[in-house]
């Protein structure tokens, strides 16, 4: 039988789940986008934007998912036969690599395997035999998705600085935004991309490309722009009309404004990195104890080389995806599946546990997990749902 009917839970890692309040904000007839409130809404939702990326620079709105926010941050700041530096952690460091490749930007991949972190020393000896200084950008990502790897991007800053290297620091924090800490001025971040379909919490089809001064200086030479993709008429738009390059997407705005309500306002961008953390560890203690006694190992060993937004982890040969298989079939969650950096991908899965995600939800996948694990007779240590509970228990 099946015991999956009932609110269906989607924890993958985006779309996330979308709160009722920013659904509901959305279900309304379209506002005028030429004056009015709309404009009015546009302005506050910017500062706010600056706020969960903790910048004071300039910040682009564009109508895309986060393939375009790359393209959007690629175009603005390279030509043509540009070097820049690729640091692969996983699909997602890869692919925008491949995306620059694609647009004629000479891309030389760093690849640091789908388990591991960015190795700081190896980029300090590439920066530092570019005498010539001919990388103009290194492309990095704050959490792979695929891998669910955490890198430090404060050591990249400082590689950079040590190696007195002038290129560009991009970073893709499309899935770490508002789960994982983050701070784009203090860490030395020169371009930063999001999108707002993970952390936060609202439908696909918008993305954010943050920038600094020095980043916009770069857009006086960068051959690669187009009219739909330029910066500059995004953040100093002569008339709102050109804020989109077009119609603005009106009802994401109006779930935007309430996402970011919910996130600066109301709970507050500190106390939402601690949820993601506290709910991370709960994750994570329980799958250390189910690994006692069975093959369940998280992709990433560290645990502060973990993101708090999402977690890969392996069940063992062909687990994962029968796991998959039980728990979107006989309990009603939907996990994600792993992207294609790795071998034997029938023993993965991925939990999302980005943005609108609570203690219920993530002890209901949990354990609906060690419930599956014992449907399918998948060997495990017996206490993991006591480790999570426990770490609920000692944060509140
Ligand atoms: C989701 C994701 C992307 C791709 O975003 P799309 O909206 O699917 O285009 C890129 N990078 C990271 C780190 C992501 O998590």
């Amino acid at each position: 039988m099946s015991l999956a009917n009932g609110r269906q839970y989607l924890a993958i890692p985006g779309p996330s789940v979308m709160p009722d309040r920013v659904l509901q904000a959305m279900h309304r007839p379209a506002p005028n986008i030429y004056r009015g409130e709309l404009i009015d809404m546009v302005a506050t939702i910017i500062p706010d934007l600056k706020t969960i990326a903790d910048t004071k620079h300039h910040v682009a709105l564009y109508i895309c998912n986060g393939h375009g926010a790359w393209e959007a941050a690629l175009v603005n700041t390279f030509s043509r036969g540009d070097r820049v530096l690729v640091l692969g952690t996983g699909r997602f460091g890869v692919g925008w690599g491949d995306m620059a490749r694609a647009m004629g930007i000479d891309a030389e991949l760093l690849d640091f395997g789908p388990s591991a972190d960015i190795d700081t020393s190896r980029v300090a000896e590439v920066l530092a035999a570019d005498t010539a200084h001919q990388i103009k950008g290194v492309l990095a990502v704050h959490v792979d998705t695929s891998t669910s790897v955490k890198n430090n991007i404060q050591a990249l800053r400082s590689c950079l600085d040590g190696a007195e290297h002038p290129a560009l620091l991009l970073s893709d924090n499309i899935a770490s935004l508002a789960c994982d800490e983050f701070h784009m001025d203090d860490w030395g971040v020169d371009i930063m991309v999001a999108g707002s379909q993970k952390g936060l919490m609202t439908p696909p089809g918008m993305a954010f490309v943050y920038f600094n001064d020095k980043a916009n200086a770069a857009r006086d030479h960068a051959d690669l722009v187009t009219p739909y993709w330029d910066w500059r008429p995004r953040i100093d738009p002569d008339y709102f009309y050109r804020y989109f390059c077009g119609t603005a997407p009106t009802h994401h705005l109006y779930g935007l404004r309430t996402a970011l309500d919910m996130i600066v306002h109301e709970e507050g961008l500190p106390a939402v990195w601690k949820r993601h953390a506290v709910l991370a560890e709960a994750i994570w203690a329980a799958l250390e104890v189910w690994g006692q006694a069975g093959p369940v190992r998280p992709n990433i060993a560290e645990r502060e080389k973990r993101s708090n937004a999402v977690t890969l982890v392996s069940f063992g040969t062909g687990n994962g995806l029968r796991l998959r298989d039980w728990m979107e079939h006989s309990y009603g969650v939907t996990l994600g599946i792993p992207l294609d950096a790795l071998d034997n991908q029938d023993d993965y899965l991925r939990i999302g546990h980005m943005g609108h995600v609570n203690g219920h939800m993530v002890m209901g996948v949990l354990s609906g997990l060690q419930a599956g694990m014992m449907a399918l007779q998948i060997p495990h240590g017996p206490t993991g749902m006591e480790a999570a509970m426990k770490v609920i228990a000692a944060a509140t």
